[in-house]
């Protein structure tokens, strides 16, 4: 059984990062900077922000974190992201969702200019990587991308099984394994929460490839595994567990115990998909900064 390990996959993309922005520096010239927005103080939130910007600091990038009280107006985000926009100086800018109710995160992200999209959530950009064009790919299936790159798993004329169907992780991902490129060219089943049961486990049983992003801790078990299957845990949960020390423990939507005696190889949560997904963005901030798109 191999361990899908985000430190030593997230490592190989941030060293080679760290390369070209020094290259960059010893040239005397700037290097890929990232703007991120973020608005409130969920808890969650807050850590993948400051994640995100060391991150940046370790990969020679720059970065600059913009604060905004939960009660910010959408005029006023808006207002920031249209200087954002304009500002030379930023390659890629972030908003961290989720934004508060009275904000419409569809009119943020669409504000976004889409060549400084790095999370890939625009619609010009999730179109262009609908039809397979040159685009942002959302970090989160980015980053599962460079998971499988990483660890020469190949996904050609495999069975892929996706669960969930959201804007920013399954739906992009179910397009992109089936999509003709090196971690493509995969038999997509999609399932979600309407999908019943009984379908659902039929489904993955047959899944050389399962991917889950449903956000229900464990929700996949051993049964519902093919032997030999590839499984790739997106969800991150905060769990209660007063004998932890925040409080609580992080819970991926796969149990893992029971995973690792049937799979062939497995992301654990934490130190899986998550730091892929940061690797992700950094490429994605690189291409940004170099004018290009992510090429199929
Ligand atoms: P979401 O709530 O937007 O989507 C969940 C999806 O699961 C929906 O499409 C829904 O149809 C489906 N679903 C819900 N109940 C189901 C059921 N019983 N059977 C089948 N499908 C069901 O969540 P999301 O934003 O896609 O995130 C999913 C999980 O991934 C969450 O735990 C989230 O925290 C995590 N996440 C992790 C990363 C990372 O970097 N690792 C990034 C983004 C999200």
């Amino acid at each position: 059984m191999l361990v899908l390990d985000g430190k030593i996959a997230s490592a190989a993309v941030k060293a080679s990062l760290l390369e070209q922005t020094t290259a960059l520096k010893a040239a005397g010239k700037r290097t890929p900077h990232l703007a991120a927005i973020l608005v409130g103080n969920n808890g969650a939130s807050e850590t993948y922000v400051a994640s995100k910007v060391k991150n940046c600091e370790e990969t020679g990038f720059g970065s600059s974190l913009y604060r905004f009280e939960e009660t910010v107006s959408e005029q006023e985000l808006l207002a920031k992201i249209e200087e954002l926009n304009k500002d030379k100086n930023v390659d890629g800018i972030l908003v961290q969702l989720p934004l508060p109710k009275h904000i419409d995160d569809a009119k943020v992200i669409e504000a976004i200019h889409p060549n400084k999209d790095v999370d890939g959530f625009h619609p010009s950009n999730v179109g262009r990587l609908v039809q397979g064009l040159n685009s942002f790919i959302p970090a989160t299936p980015y980053g599962v991308l460079l998971m499988l790159e990483y660890f020469n798993i190949p996904t050609k004329g495999k069975n892929a099984v996706v669960i969930g169907r959201s804007n920013i992780v399954g739906r992009p991902m179910s397009v992109l394994l089936s999509a003709d490129h090196p971690q493509g060219n995969a038999t997509v089943t999609c399932c979600h929460r309407y999908t019943p049961k009984e379908d659902l486990i039929a489904a993955c049983k047959n899944a050389d490839i399962l991917v889950v992003a449903v956000g229900i801790p464990e929700f996949v078990t051993a049964d519902m595994i093919k032997p030999g299957a590839v499984i790739i845990d997106v969800g991150i949960t905060r769990v209660e567990d007063a004998t932890a020390k925040k409080g609580f423990r992080i819970k991926g939507d796969v149990n893992y115990e029971q995973a690792i005696t049937k799979a062939s190889a497995v992301t654990p949560v934490p130190g899986g998909v998550g730091l892929m997904t940061i690797a992700g963005l950094l490429m994605n901030t690189m291409k940004a900064y170099e004018g290009k798109f992510y090429h199929n």
